[in-house]
């Protein structure tokens, strides 16, 4: 994410068809050999752009109205979009829905958007000027200048999303990031990890969402793919194929698909007596119930579990020593249980420097991205 000291003018040289095709959106510039953004005198080379020194052009970036007295944290997701009114103090005035029209490649998304975010602002009766910014979280990897890499789920490609909505919405400042990132930062703002600098957060839904938060600022990387923590590798002879096409990530046990998964694995493996035995469609919370309620086989499970979520979160604090981990998503809904098993292998496998780091339940639920988004263009 440029910073306010850091994002006055941007320089731009592209260096091959996707590059050009990113500063398109950026400014109408094509045929030239490298992408180079430099933020106030320090280059840095993105999407594995070469440094050639050339400039090109200058773009300034829509900073954030130092004036404003609310912000917008929107929450783009396949389904739904979830739209977040705030007061530059962090309280969330009003939350609403709306749908994710995802035909036409999903051109339809960011007009939607920014129509809902006008019919409030009308009802509201404020103006671009009492906004700070807009801040969006999206299902891809974003930059930290509002390029997002393509999103599959929504039908997009490249293109700069913040660019995008800032033109629909009078030329006010838009900040954008990856969802996981961002409900990341929003923990951090108001949530589980209030008061911390260094955090990890992971979400464990259907898939196994993560965002890294180092020195408060979110880790995104040169094309916005770091915190992939959902696919480090655990596993080695797992037969099925995750999602990302490889196969052992940690997306296949820990997610909820992927502890229904292994407790079926189990039930077929296992002559234990279970009370998941007698049950036709298990869940990830059917499992997490009968850990509670003692039951053997389930907390075989529970082990694995840990062992293999925990081994996840020492790879990542090997390499980002976090303060705190923040564990949220619909399989966290088991509570502190689950944060014992896992904290227990976490513990086992770290390095010592960052076997303090605290594993705690994620407080926001599903409005961190909005609160993380908000916070995008909240100083
Ligand atoms: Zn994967």
């Amino acid at each position: 994410m440029a910073s306010k000291e850091q994002a006055k003018k941007v320089l731009l040289v592209a260096d091959n068809d996707a590059n050009r095709e990113i500063l398109k959106y950026n400014e109408q510039v094509e045929n030239y050999n490298a992408l180079v953004i430099k933020y106030n005198g320090s280059r840095v080379p993105v999407a594995g752009g070469k440094y050639s020194g050339r400039t090109i052009t200058n773009i300034d970036e829509v900073e954030i109205n130092p004036n404003g007295k609310y912000a917008y944290g929107v929450d783009i997701g396949g389904t739904t979009v979830k739209i977040g009114f705030f007061s530059t103090g962090g309280e969330l005035l009003d939350k609403w829905e709306i749908p994710t029209v995802k035909t036409n490649q999903g051109e339809q998304i960011l007009p939607d958007i920014a129509k809902s975010i006008k019919e409030h602002m009308g009802k509201k009766n404020i103006t671009f000027d009492d906004l700070t910014g807009v801040g969006m979280g999206a299902p891809g990897p974003v930059d930290g200048l509002g390029v997002i890499y393509g999103a599959a789920n929504l039908g997009w490609g490249t293109f700069n999303i913040s660019k995008r909505m800032s033109e629909l919405l009078g030329g006010i400042c838009v900040k954008s990031g990856n969802d996981a990132n961002v409900a990341a930062l929003g923990e951090m703002w108001k949530g589980g990890a209030q008061g911390y600098h260094h955090v990890v957060a992971i979400t464990l839904g259907t898939g196994v969402g993560a965002g890294v938060i180092s020195n408060e600022k979110i880790l995104a990387g040169c094309i916005g793919a770091a915190g992939e923590v959902g696919h480090i590798h655990v596993v080695d002879d797992e037969p099925d194929t995750c999602g990302c096409g490889n196969q052992g990530c940690l997306e296949q046990y820990a997610s909820a698909t992927g502890v229904v998964k292994m407790a079926k694995r189990k039930l077929e493996s296992s002559k234990k007596d279970s009370s998941l035995r007698s049950l036709k469609d298990i869940s990830a919370k059917d499992v997490w119930d009968a850990v509670k309620a003692g039951d053997e086989l389930a907390k075989e499970l529970a082990e694995e579990f840990g062992k293999l979520l925990g081994k996840g979160l020492s790879f990542v604090a090997d390499v980002v020593n976090p303060e705190i981990f923040v564990i949220g998503g619909g399989v966290s809904k088991a509570g502190n249980v689950l944060i014992d098993y896992c904290q227990k292998y976490y513990v086992k496998y770290v390095f010592k420097g960052s076997r303090d780091a605290k594993i705690v339940l994620a407080a926001l639920g599903n409005d961190g991205g909005i609160y993380g988004a908000a916070k995008l263009v909240i100083e």
